[in-house]
């Protein structure tokens, strides 16, 4: 079934006990849909569809299953954990327009009617395959609400499970039998399901040892056609509960943010005036906001700033992607299930750090927030970056590549032939008499022309000279000359990310 283009459809599945289970996740779905279109009407356009097998998957949400004593779905718009309804609403949509037979459990009277004919044949046949569902989705709380219900799972069932893990599952959690300490002690309610570790996917890219699922990061609001609103000065908070903020030891560095930026924020979990509490006064509060809101904040913000608690969800990635630096609160010693109480439990021995390590300069700046000359540098950066009258280096030199051009090739020709972009920060590198010889033109021979030129650096063939340039604002990526060779700065670049480059 390809034609799964209504989402009405897939909304009308999404029922459950209690509606309110269902109620943020269904929104995201809705407001997300135009770009899952696109997504799939392009993957059609590469891919084969015709064949491929269409699955009967279970998707079980232990979280919402568990709302009585996790409050996911009631907290949802209050400043609660988030995270996990992104990922779980963007596994449904996926699955779903993918055309496979998808249910989506948020009670366990629906996963026992789906699996109910299976635990019937488990109790008569053990060694029965179960053949009415291919594939489950599931998380660590809704497989322990299986376990408990079916017993021991058989090893034919256990090869279906996919369980939706934020942090991860490293192997001595994972096997049952680990004999050795576990630093920290116990692994508490996860773990020791003896899986394949690639069954347990991932929001981050932890670890090689697990699969990345990930999540949808989009940018300002679909359809609404983005009326680009001037970037003010402004910064937004990650921290959308009041108790990221009660606990802040410090509040120092909000302030001398608030020197170079507006400070805005979307906070609940409480009265307006209870929230306000707990807030630095100059902190402008919008509220626990729809994500079209967020991304609307986003847009119009320069900077995102961490509070140190969340570590990492979702919000860092959809700040960057709207065009956000972002200040990411440095640990040391990193935190870890040894010395950090949220880490003790989980499965795996520390987070890994993804902002920082995957992504860094110039969009993420990693740094002490109790050092305050390190906040006020920082801030100092990010307000200089696209400022045109102090030159800031961008991208750094390390990333240049010359390439000698044919004659009549423009820069932009020259480099995308050979995978890579012109970069015009490069060009005042290689404007000079040595640059043109050390990258193959006979220029310490012919004669040098220094000119105000298009083409600059670049040799002509007839009658022969080296150009060089005289006025940085004509070095020019897409000018040509059927006499004249290029000397090209080029650059890698991330494949869908021109405007990064690989190393930088
Ligand atoms: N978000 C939201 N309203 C807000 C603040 C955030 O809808 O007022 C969204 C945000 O756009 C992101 C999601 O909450 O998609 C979860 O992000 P976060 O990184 O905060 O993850 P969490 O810590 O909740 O798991």
């Amino acid at each position: 079934d390809l034609s799964r283009t209504n989402v009405v459809d897939l909304l009308n599945i999404l029922v459950t006990d209690k509606p309110v289970k269902f109620e943020w996740i269904k929104r995201r779905i809705e407001q997300m849909w135009p770009h899952w279109q696109a997504a799939f009407a392009s993957m059609k356009e590469r891919i084969d569809l015709q064949n491929t097998v269409q699955k009967r998957i279970l998707i079980h949400i232990g979280v919402l299953s568990n709302e009585d004593k996790m409050h996911f779905a009631k907290e949802a718009t209050k400043g609660g954990p988030l995270g996990e309804l992104v990922q779980w609403s963007d596994v449904i949509a996926s699955l779903y327009m993918l055309g496979h037979d998808v249910t989506v459990s948020a009670d366990l009277a629906t996963v026992q009617r789906v699996l109910g004919s299976f635990a019937k044949a488990k109790k008569q046949c053990p060694q029965e395959m179960p053949d009415n569902i291919d594939l489950v989705f599931i998380d660590y709380i809704g497989l322990r609400e299986l376990s408990v219900k079916i017993g021991t799972l058989l090893p034919q069932f256990k090869c279906k499970l996919r369980i939706v893990d934020s942090f991860g599952t490293e192997a001595q959690f994972n096997y049952n039998l680990f004999k050795e300490n576990i630093p920290g002690g116990s692994m508490g309610a996860y773990g020791r399901h003896n899986l394949d570790l690639r069954q347990y996917q991932t929001m981050f890219p932890h670890s090689p040892d697990n699969s990345f699922l990930g999540f949808v990061v989009n940018t300002s609001p679909p359809l609404k056609a983005a009326k680009r609103t001037r970037r003010k000065a402004k910064a937004l908070v990650y921290g959308k509960h009041v108790g990221m903020w009660q606990n802040l030891q410090n509040k120092g560095f909000l302030e001398v943010i608030n020197k170079y930026v507006e400070v805005h924020a979307t906070v609940g979990g409480g009265s307006e005036s209870e929230v306000a509490r707990h807030l630095p006064n100059f902190v402008i509060n919008h509220g626990v906001v729809s994500q079209a809101e967020v991304h609307k904040l986003l847009n119009e913000s320069m900077v995102f700033v961490g509070l140190g608690f969340p570590y990492e969800g979702p919000a860092p990635l959809e700040a960057i992607a709207n065009g956000c630096f972002f200040i990411n609160p440095k640990f040391n010693p990193p935190r870890n299930r040894l010395n950090t109480p949220f880490f003790k439990n989980k499965p795996t021995l520390r987070q890994h750090p993804y902002c920082e390590e995957f992504i860094g300069s110039p969009h993420v700046y990693t740094i002490d927030v109790n050092v305050l000359s390190e906040v006020e540098e920082a801030m100092k950066e990010i307000v200089l970056k696209e400022d045109f009258c102090q030159h800031k280096p961008w991208p750094p030199i390390k990333a240049l590549v010359p390439v000698q051009g044919e004659a009549g090739r423009s820069c932009k020709e020259v480099c995308l032939s050979k995978g890579m972009v012109c970069e015009p920060e490069f060009f005042s590198k290689i404007n000079s008499r040595d640059s043109l010889t050390e990258n193959g033109y006979p220029c310490n021979t012919s004669a040098v022309e220094e000119v105000p030129s298009l083409i600059a650096p670049g040799y002509r063939q007839n009658p022969p000279a080296c150009i060089v340039q005289t006025q940085a604002l004509l070095f020019s990526c897409t000018g040509t000359s059927p006499s004249t060779m290029r000397l090209c700065p080029c650059r890698k670049f991330k494949k869908g990310q021109v405007a990064l480059c690989e190393e930088c």
